[in-house]
C-alpha cells in the first residue's frame, strides 16, 4: 500500500478530534526534543470552553485527562453531564475569576490558573471544602504591561506570592500568563524568570505558540483550537 493511501485510510478511521490530538502531541514531542526536555515534564490541558460535553467525553476516551474551562456556569453544566468521569478527570479553571464565583470554583475544580489577587486567593482558601485536597493554584501575571489589564504586575509578585503561599487550603504551584497578541517568544522567558521559590509549574503556551512556551520551560500547555477545532 502506498504511503498516501495508507495516510488516507488512517484519516478515514480516525475522528477529527483524534487526528488533531495526534498532531498536538506530535508538536509537543518535537518541541521537547528541540528543547532537550523530558516529555514527561510537560502536560496538556485541553481547553474545552464553548465545546460540548460530548467532545470532552470523546477526548477523555482517547486518553486525555486535563480539561480547562473559562466560564463557571458553562463548566458546571458540563461537569454534571460528565459526573461519571469525575474521578478520572482533572478540571482546571483558567478564565477571569469574579469573587462572587469563587465558591463554585473552590468546590468543583482541581486547579485554578487565573488567581490574580490576595482577595480571590483568600476566598478560594476559605471556601475549599475540607474533604477535598488543597486547591492547586497558579498566579496570573501581566507580562505584557499596558497591552493587557489582567494579571499581577511583576513588581507586586514576590510579596503577593509570599502571602498567598501561607493560605491553608491552597497549594501555590506556579505562574500563568496570556501574552498580548503579537508578543514575541521572549515573553515566555520573562514569565519563567519570575518563578518564586517553591514554585514548580509554568502554565503558558496556547495553540499558536506552544513551541516557544516549551522552549521557555512550560509545564502546562493550555490548548483549545488545535485540539477541538474552531470555537462555536
Ligand atoms: C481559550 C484559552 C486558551 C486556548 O486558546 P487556543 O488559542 O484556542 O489554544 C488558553 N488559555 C486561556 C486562558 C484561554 O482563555
Amino acid at each position: 500500500m502506498g504511503v498516501r493511501t495508507a495516510q488516507a485510510r488512517l484519516r478515514a478511521i480516525m475522528s477529527m478530534l483524534e487526528t488533531r490530538l495526534h498532531a498536538v502531541h506530535a508538536r509537543m514531542q518535537a518541541a521537547c526534543q528541540s528543547a532537550r526536555r523530558d516529555p514527561s515534564s510537560l502536560q496538556l490541558v485541553c481547553v474545552s470552553k464553548t465545546q460540548p460535553a460530548s467532545a470532552i467525553r470523546e477526548a477523555a476516551g482517547l486518553g486525555e485527562r486535563h480539561f480547562g474551562e473559562n466560564y463557571v456556569q458553562e463548566a458546571l453544566a458540563k461537569l454534571e453531564q460528565l459526573a461519571d468521569l469525575r474521578s478520572q478527570l482533572v478540571w482546571h479553571f483558567i478564565g477571569p475569576l469574579q469573587s462572587n464565583k469563587t465558591r463554585l470554583v473552590a468546590e468543583h475544580f482541581d486547579w485554578v490558573h487565573s488567581v490574580d489577587s490576595l482577595k480571590l486567593a483568600r476566598r478560594l482558601s476559605e471556601q475549599r471544602p475540607a474533604d477535598r485536597p488543597p486547591l492547586q493554584i497558579c498566579l496570573q501575571v501581566n507580562t505584557s504591561g499596558e497591552a493587557s489589564k489582567s494579571g499581577i504586575a511583576p513588581e507586586a509578585l514576590p510579596a503577593l506570592a509570599g502571602e498567598i503561599a501561607q493560605l491553608p487550603r491552597l497549594h501555590l504551584r506556579g505562574l500563568m500568563h496570556i501574552p498580548a497578541p503579537g508578543s514575541d517568544a521572549s515573553v515566555h522567558r520573562r514569565l519563567a524568570a519570575l518563578l518564586q521559590p517553591g514554585m514548580d509549574q509554568l502554565s503558558m503556551g496556547m495553540s499558536e505558540d506552544l513551541e516557544a512556551a516549551v522552549a521557555a520551560g512550560a509545564t502546562w500547555l493550555r490548548i483549545g483550537t488545535a485540539v477541538f477545532g474552531a470555537r462555536r
